[in-house]
Formats: C-alpha cells, sequence, structure tokens
C-alpha cells in the first residue's frame, strides 16, 4: 500500500508543494509545529533514515541541500533553523517514506522528550 507521501509524490492527494524536481518534492507539513514546516522528501521509496544504501548518499546531501535553500527562499537562514529526520517508532516517526522536516520562523525551544 501506498504512503501518504507516495499518494502526494503521485499527486494523487493535495499538497502545498514548494519545491520540485527529477528525485525530491518539498511541501508545507499540514500539521506544521513552527511558523515555516517544510517537509523534503526524496521521491525514491526509503521507509526510514536506517534504510540508506551506499548508493542513496548523493540523495540525502541532494535533500539536505534543498532544504538550505528553501530556507533562504523563506529567509529563514541567518536567524537559524533546524532540520530533523525521525527514525522509526523511538525516533517518532510515523510516516514511513524517508522526510526530513525543516522548522524555523521563530526560535525554538530543544526539549525532544
Ligand atoms: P514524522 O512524524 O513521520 O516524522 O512526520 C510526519 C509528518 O507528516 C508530520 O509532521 C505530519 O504532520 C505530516 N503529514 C502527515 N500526513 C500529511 C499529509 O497528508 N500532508 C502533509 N502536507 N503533511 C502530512
Amino acid at each position: 500500500m501506498k504512503t501518504i507521501f507516495k499518494r502526494i509524490i503521485d499527486k494523487e492527494i493535495d499538497s502545498e508543494i514548494i519545491y520540485e524536481d527529477d528525485i525530491s518534492l518539498a511541501f508545507v507539513d499540514i500539521n506544521a509545529q513552527a511558523p515555516i514546516h517544510i517537509l523534503i522528501i526524496p521521491k525514491k521509496e526509503i521507509p526510514t533514515l536506517d534504510d540508506i544504501k551506499k548508493e542513496d548518499k548523493e540523495l540525502i546531501g541532494h535533500l539536505l541541500y534543498v532544504a538550505t535553500k528553501i530556507a533562504k527562499i523563506y529567509k529563514i537562514n541567518n536567524n537559524g533553523y533546524r532540520i530533523i529526520c525521525n527514525c522509526n517508532d523511538d525516533g517518532g516517526q510515523t510516516v514511513y517514506h524517508l522526510h526530513f522536516h525543516l522548522l524555523g520562523g521563530k526560535k525554538l525551544s530543544w526539549n525532544p522528550t
């Protein structure tokens, strides 16, 4: 069964897409935890960070690079931002399609309990 993010990639469900290229997609999180909360995902179906292979190293770098470009577009780069990747159950992952959260637009607290 497709994950919700695969359905977003395939444009079966709507999302607020802010960036797309051949290998990645970025869209606004439906349940934003900060003024800026963007999800950056690979189009390749990789369930978790724990599933990446050697051949995915460039892709992971690309996703982080895209995140930095988006941070600049939203002008949160100077004040700062946070990139999070929740991995598996203890990490708080709920959607099993690899994604990076880009959070910013306010002073973020640090209490990952
Ligand atoms: P995780 O908990 O797996 O690290 O993050 C999953 C994120 O996906 C959550 O922040 C959640 O709000 C977001 N999300 C879940 N379903 C949808 C959806 O249908 N559309 C969008 N834009 N975000 C979603």
